[in-house]
Formats: structure tokens, sequence, C-alpha cells
């Protein structure tokens, strides 16, 4: 809890650095994946990994950067009972005429229902899959996720029909750095 205010405090008073430098969002999504496959099999849940070829690099902090999706895969983790699928993927999009590269975490889990959607980012909000899973926590990863995604001038969005066993997506997207072309002259 304290860990999760004093960074939400440092990132409101822009006191947080935040780094810039290019990063491989697929080598960041593999890397940790791979270190919470023993977590997933230990609930029983099928983790599963897809990583887009054509993705370009972005400019971010990897530290935060691996917070997001760390915030996303617990939660994915902790909502989806035994036997789910939760499945991490990356992603290149063009939007605003702009590319954009980004990265899911969808679960098979309850869903979030529309009442619930308009709350998930507020900060100790905690909704129904945390008190039916009796998982202890905050109700601040969310609103953290959120505030370092703004940062990086990129946008997080959720989807789900909150059916349960339909699942939840949630998807991060951060502002391509697109290649310089180089153009022969001749
Ligand atoms: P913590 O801050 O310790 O992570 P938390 O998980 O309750 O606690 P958030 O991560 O901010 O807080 O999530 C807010 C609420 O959104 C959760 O309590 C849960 O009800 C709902 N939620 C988030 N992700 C999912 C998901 N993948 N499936 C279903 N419900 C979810
Ligand atoms: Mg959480």
């Amino acid at each position: 809890l304290i860990e999760g205010l004093l960074m939400l405090s440092r990132l409101d008073q822009d006191r947080a650095e935040i780094s810039r430098i290019p990063l491989e969002l697929n080598k960041i999504v593999r890397d940790y994946v791979a270190d919470r496959i023993p977590l997933a099999e230990s609930r029983k849940l099928t983790l599963t990994l897809n990583l887009a070829p054509d993705i370009c690099p972005i400019k971010g902090d990897h530290g935060l950067l691996e917070q997001v999706l760390s915030i996303l895969l617990t939660n994915a983790l902790n909502y989806t009972p035994e036997g789910g699928l939760v499945t991490v993927s990356t992603h290149a999009n063009k939007y605003n005429a702009r590319l954009w590269s980004g990265f899911c975490v969808a679960d098979s889990g309850p869903g979030i229902s529309a009442e619930e959607q308009s709350h998930l980012f507020e900060r100790f909000y905690r909704g129904k899959a945390a008190r039916e899973s009796k998982t202890p926590g905050t109700g601040l990863g969310l609103a953290i996720a959120m505030e370092i995604v703004s940062r990086h001038q990129g946008r997080i969005e959720m989807q789900s029909d909150g059916i349960t066993g339909h699942g939840t997506q949630f998807s991060v997207w951060l502002p391509a750095e697109v290649p310089l072309m180089v153009v022969n002259p001749l």
C-alpha cells in the first residue's frame, strides 16, 4: 500500500524519473511473461504469448512499463479461475495518423460489468472479482498503470462484455518510434 501511494504521489507531482530510452516491447513482454509461467501453472492457468513480428520500438522507461504489464498480468492471474486462459500479445496499430506499438493482456475470467468499468481506474477501487476471489489488494494497481501510461503519452483501454467466462482484455498503446527511411538519391 505504501509503495503504491508513494508511486502515485511521485507521478502526481511529476517527480517520478521517467527515462526515455528506445525499447523493444517484444523483448520486455517475452522476458516478463517467461518469469510468470510458474505462477500461472501453480494456479492451473494456461499462460500464452503471442508476439507480433512487425512492431516498431517505443521510447520509455523499462521499469515503469514492466510495472504496467505486471499490474495487468497480476490482475488476470488473480481473477481468472482455475482452468482459465491468459494470453499476452503485442500489436502494431495505426490511429490518429500515427503508428502505435502495444501489448494486450486477455483472460477468460469473470469479466467486468459496465457499471464497474466506469470506476476501474479510480484509486482504491476494488470490484466484484476482488471481493469474490477474496484476493488481498489495495485497489491502486490500475490507477498506477493509467498514470504511467499517460506519462508515456500512451493510452490504456479495456474491453469486457461483463459475461462470466468471456473475460476481459486490457490494451496499452504507446507512440511508436518510426525508423527513418533512408532514400537512395540515385
Ligand atoms: P491491487 O492494487 O493490489 O492490484 P486490485 O487488483 O483490487 O488491487 P486494481 O488492479 O486497480 O486493484 O483493479 C481494480 C479492480 O478491477 C479489481 O479489484 C477487480 O475487481 C477489477 N479487475 C481488474 N482486472 C480484472 C480482470 N482481469 N478481471 C476481472 N476483474 C478485474
Ligand atoms: Mg490489481
